[in-house]
């Protein structure tokens, strides 16, 4: 990450791309019933955080370590996902003229009706590279924790998601924008500068290399009912974690045109701590800007930006104050707030069930029906 000037939003792409997506919000029953990712994200031997705590630098063993944990954890725990790697390489300021390779992680679950290029997306991103220098640099909060977060994520709502499917297909439904929504997870790569100074050649690789394929592939002409002409425009929302994973975080909200969805993850952060289904105290809320949004102020450099600056709708995820242990030795598994890992890890999770309107499926316990309509 580093700080630059933002491209201006203009007010017309705000109209325009102010979305009309609407959903039953969890009740309260489905939020109680979300798992804590408990002792899987424990950094010291947890199944989903500890094997990412190595230097995961691109073109070392560390990246291929990472690499194949996250295949393993998808193909053992999660088979229905389709998964697949975009490959990209290039020149570093520190490779010699050699090029690096970077390979982005792409899983994806989609409605068992869709064509290729039919489906809508929620799109989970963290970088899993992690700095060349200071040698040794594990990187945490950077994006290690964020990383297993969306493991853990894709975990409770593959469920719901294959019982929705399975209802929808049994009814024969699906074939609009509503019901062909899926989700996809990027665990993208190259995110960190290797020069001592950032810049928009030596940063962002992979996301650049994605963005770039994505946006010049075409879909099927059958996906063009939609409009999804490029793999790009499947894309509902870009939410973006990165930095999570110490204590007392304060997100503000970054852009216009997705203020409505930091409301929507502000106020499952509100209900999880009303309901106290979640661990930390922090000071304030972890989401706790919600009165306005950040707009012209100076805006963070991040893998959003070769997608926001085609046109994608993106969250950004991010504390306004960087962590203290950024991009120093101390960012490692010892320096994490654990119980801030794992509401975090919660509250993605419940956002992500309420966009994909898992209500749907979701069985009201006997009762407490009644309190349905007030939830
Ligand atoms: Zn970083």
């Amino acid at each position: 990450m580093f700080f630059s000037l933002p491209p201006s939003i203009s007010l017309l792409s705000f109209l325009l791309l102010h979305p009309t997506h609407a959903y039953k919000p969890l009740s309260n029953t489905f939020l109680r019933a979300i798992p804590s990712p408990g002792a899987d994200i424990d950094w010291r031997n947890g199944s989903l955080l500890a094997p990412l705590l190595v230097p995961r630098v691109p073109g070392t063993p560390g990246q291929a370590t990472a690499q194949h944990h996250f295949v393993n954890y998808f193909q053992t725990e999660l088979p229905n996902w389709s998964l697949e790697w975009q490959n990209s390489s290039s020149r570093t300021p520190v490779s010699g003229g050699a090029e690096l390779p970077f390979a982005n992680f792409i899983a994806k679950r989609e409605p068992p009706w869709v064509k290729p290029g039919q489906a809508n997306l929620l799109t989970l991103v963290a970088h899993y590279d992690s700095k060349y220098q200071p040698e040794g640099f594990i990187g945490a909060i950077d994006s290690a924790a964020p990383c297993a977060m969306l493991m853990y994520v894709a975990r409770v709502v593959d469920a719901y998601v294959q019982r929705m499917y399975d209802e929808m297909q049994a009814l024969d439904e699906g074939g609009t924008v509503e019901m062909d929504m899926g989700v996809q997870i990027l665990f993208l790569d190259g995110e960190e500068a290797f020069g001592e100074e950032w810049n928009d050649e030596d940063s962002l690789y992979g996301a650049r290399a994605l963005a770039q394929q994505w946006s010049t592939s075409k879909n099927p002409a059958s996906a063009k009912f939609y409009n999804y002409r490029t793999p790009l425009n499947q894309i509902s929302l870009f939410l973006l974690l990165d930095l999570l994973g110490a204590a007392n975080p304060s997100i503000p909200s970054y852009f216009p045109t997705t203020h409505w969805a930091y409301l929507a993850l502000s106020n499952i952060e509100a209900r999880m701590r009303s309901l106290d289904l979640l661990e930390s105290s922090p000071a304030q809320s972890f989401l706790s800007d919600g009165n306005g949004t950040v707009g012209a102020h100076a805006q963070i450099s991040d893998d959003h930006l070769p997608f926001i600056s085609k046109g994608v709708d993106v969250l950004h995820v991010i504390p306004r104050d960087f962590p203290s242990v950024w991009h120093t030795l101390d960012d490692d598994g010892a320096h994490l707030d654990m119980s801030t890992v794992r509401d975090w890890g919660k509250i993605v999770a419940a956002f992500a069930l309420e966009w994909l309107d898992m209500m749907e499926v979701w069985d009201e316990p006997e009762g407490t029906r009644q309190q349905k309509r007030w939830s």
